[in-house]
Parts: C-alpha cells; sequence; structure tokens
C-alpha cells in the first residue's frame, strides 16, 4: 500500500481508496483495519473548511486519513536462487524442524514451533526461506520487538548474500520490492494480501501478545491461502486458544546438546533500606568465580535502591531499564564484559546472550512463569559455557515458580528421550 501519488512508477494499482473511510456511520481504517472509534481523532481544518478524520492507531508508520487517497499496488511473484551459506552444520533437530518448516510451505500448511531458549531458531528456518524463494513466494520475517528485527536480519542477510532483502522498521525503509522482507509486526500494516509465508519470531512478546488486532495485521499482510509459522519459547495460553488449529512442534533441545539450567529455589525477604549479608556474599562469590551476573528485579525503585546499597561493595556494578537514556550504550558495555554485575529489570528478559553468564532472580515470587522461563533461558546458551546457575530468590515459592521449574525440567525429559541431548 502506498500513500502518495508521485511514488507510483510502473505498478499496476488494485484499488484506490481514502486512508480513513466511513461505513455504516463508523469510521474504519484502510491501513490498520482499525474499528475502533477512538483510533479516530476529529478536527476541523479551517483553510480546506472540511472536518479531518485520521486514524492515530497507525500514525506511526504513515498518517491516512479521510481526505487523501491511498493506493493499493497489484502484488507480483518473482523467483529467486535463494543460495545460503551456513558456517557449521545444523544439529539433529535443526534438521528435524528445518524439514517440517519445508513440508508445511510446501503445503502452505501453518505451524506453531515451540522451540526452547538456544535451541536455535534461526538457522532452522534457512532452508524454509530458500524453498519459498525458489517457488517465487513472498515472505516476511517479523517480530513484535525492533531489537530482534536488527539482530535476526543481520544473521540473515550474513547467509543470504545474494538476496535483495527489505529490513523495515521505525528508522529502516523500503528498498526493493518485497519479496524478501524482515520487519516489526506494525510495519506489516504497509502490506495486504501480499505475503505468501510469515514467519513471527517471539510471537508471544509485547506487544503482540497485548494486541488482539496485530494478530489480524497477519491475515491481512498475507494471501487468502498463505502458511504462518509461529515460534516461541514460551507459548502463551491466550495465544494457544487462539491457534487451536495449529500443528505444534515440540523443540526441547539446545543445539549445543547441554540441558536447560533448572531454577533453584531460595528464601530470602530483600530489605531496600538494609544491607543483606546473603545477597552480598553470593554477589561477591560471583565475582570470584568470574561470572557474570543479571540480577532481575520487578520493580525500579527496588533496583535503585539497593543498586545505592550495594555500588560501594560491588565494584563495576551498574543497573539497566527500559526508559533508561543510557540503555544501548550499558548493554554494549555489558556485552563486552565491563561490568560484571548488572542489575536489570525484564528489559534483558528476551534477546541478550552471554557466555559465562548466570541469573539472579529477586522477589521470584512476583514473577510470571513465562518471564522465569525466559530469564532462565539467558543462562548457558554459548557452546563454549553451556551451563550455569539460575536462583529464584524469594520470600515463598509460588505456583508459577513451580510451573516454570516443571515445564524447563518437562523439555530436558524430552529432549533426552528424543536423544536430542547428551
Ligand atoms: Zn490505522
Amino acid at each position: 500500500m502506498i500513500h502518495n501519488r508521485a511514488l507510483l512508477t510502473g505498478e499496476h494499482v488494485k484499488q484506490i481508496s481514502k486512508g480513513v473511510t466511513l461505513k455504516h456511520g463508523r469510521w474504519i481504517c484502510s491501513q490498520c483495519h482499525s474499528t475502533r472509534q477512538s483510533h479516530f481523532y476529529q478536527y476541523r481544518s479551517v483553510i480546506l473548511d472540511k472536518k479531518i478524520v485520521y486514524c492515530r492507531n497507525c500514525v506511526n508508520i504513515g498518517r491516512v486519513d479521510n481526505m487523501n487517497d491511498v493506493f493499493l499496488i497489484e502484488t507480483h511473484n518473482v523467483k529467486s536462487s535463494c543460495h545460503y551459506q551456513l558456517p557449521f552444520e545444523l544439529s539433529e533437530q535443526q534438521q528435524f524442524a528445518s524439514k517440517k518448516i519445508v513440508t508445511a510451505i510446501a503445503h502452505l500448511r501453518s505451524l506453531l514451533l515451540h522451540a526452547v531458549t538456544g535451541a536455535g531458531k534461526t538457522e532452522m528456518i534457512f532452508e524454509g526461506i530458500k524453498y519459498a524463494r525458489n517457488e517465487g513466494l513472498n515472505i516476511a520475517i517479523v517480530s513484535p520487538r525492533v531489537d530482534v528485527v536488527i539482530e535476526v536480519s543481520m544473521r540473515i542477510k550474513k547467509a543470504f548474500v545474494d538476496e535483495d532483502i527489505d529490513v523495515l522498521h521505525q528508522s529502516s525503509q523500503q528498498q526493493f520490492d518485497g519479496h524478501f522482507v524482515i520487519a516489526t509486526v506494525h510495519q506489516l500494516y504497509r502490506f495486504k494480501q501480499h505475503f505468501d509465508l510469515i514467519i513471527v519470531d517471539e510471537v508471544d512478546a509485547f506487544p503482540l501478545s497485548v494486541d488482539p488486532t496485530l494478530m489480524q495485521t497477519l491475515v491481512h499482510a498475507s494471501k487468502f491461502k498463505h502458511c504462518h509459522i509461529l515460534m516461541t519459547a514460551t507459548p502463551p495460553r491466550v495465544l494457544m486458544r487462539q491457534i487451536k488449529h495449529l500443528e505444534v512442534i515440540a523443540l526441547p533441545a539446545r543445539f549445543h546438546r547441554y540441558p536447560l539450567p533448572v531454577p533453584r529455589f531460595q528464601f530470602l525477604k530483600i530489605n531496600p533500606h538494609k544491607k543483606q549479608y546473603k545477597l552480598l556474599k553470593y554477589l561477591q562469590q560471583q565475582i570470584e568465580q568470574q561470572r557474570y551476573t543479571l540480577v532481575f528485579f520487578n520493580n525500579i525503585d527496588v533496583m535503585k535502591r539497593l543498586f545505592h546499597l550495594y555500588k560501594n561493595e560491588v565494584p563495576s556494578l551498574t543497573y539497566v531499564y527500559s526508559d533508561d537514556a543510557l540503555r544501548f550504550d550499558k548493554i554494549e558495555r555489558l556485552r563486552r564484559g565491563d561490568h560484571q554485575i548488572v542489575f536489570t529489570t525484564t528489559i534483558l528478559e528476551r534477546g541478550f546472550t552471554m557466555a559465562y553468564l548466570d541469573v539472579l532472580i529477586l522477589n521470584s515470587h512476583l514473577f510470571e512463569a513465562n518471564a522465569i522461563v525466559q530469564i532462565a533461558g539467558r543462562v548457558g546458551r554459548k557452546a563454549e559455557a553451556p551451563t550455569g546457575l539460575v536462583l529464584c530468590m524469594h520470600e515463598g515459592i509460588t505456583l508459577p515458580m513451580l510451573q516454570a521449574r516443571h515445564s524447563i525440567k518437562k523439555m530436558n525429559k524430552l529432549a533426552q528421550k528424543r536423544g536430542w541431548i547428551d
């Protein structure tokens, strides 16, 4: 979909309409398909002497209103040879998943891959991408999170060097014809009935998990007959209910054939006003043993208080949270190994990988099961350091804590049974 007539060159226009239209007395957005009337903002233009209505729900990817036309371009399919290079061999489980994905694409059937953290999901989809592009299918690899999009796009571009890949997010625009797209979910608003294949990484992450209309975006961006491959380490119950009809494939093993670290529970009531020997001793031990440690908090104020309590005893201690102005800088320094101990909120719950890492969850009785599984999943990701410690400090063991530990043990057992871990 294009907003500006001047951008049209040789394309065949399938449909022209206003960006926002009125149907049975209700406003509808042509871009994000919202019908929620609170999304529409109205004002009177003095110059035009008319009422202008625009959609606020999708305004960050381009404003559409009831005055200006939007153009729907005829979609077409182009084959490409789509060679890729992988500097290592896929694990047994990755090969199994890769075959399942190719079969699903060939039959335009959708799949949910329940793959544990560190399973090596990105590499599993390479053969499927090649198959799809050889057949001329239009493909999109999307994630709700921009940091995942950037990370995954770097790996895919490195493997598929000859392909014209459009990487779309807030600060990256379309350059090619949209046959091979890597994007945030919001960017799919630009496409209507265009994709044959959409692969969604981290399908349970915010904002996809809380905004059901974004799930609809996948459907609007896809052709009538399509294949959706959804990937997650922690499928939420709401999603499982929405997609009951999907085949679910469990991928319980990490690529390096070591089991997932199982969380340990230890009682400690955190006092934000007083230094606590048990916690201080743990942090000092971690430093002595030359391990990196992420300490997770569910409350920024408590995190800052504890930082000031412990900063003198713990050299290079730092903290990071989502609204932190120095967030990206701090994470970069963390990756370089400048900080042995980092206090963090759940922003580092996903996507962060580093060797020789342990995690401590403070007040773990206040965390949800999926958050504990994701946090535990930061540990032991690298082949050179495949083990580590996941410690939950709590004021009483909760059901979510037990559920998290149970689901991790269950995946380890399944991986063992299939002979995918040693
Ligand atoms: Zn909209």
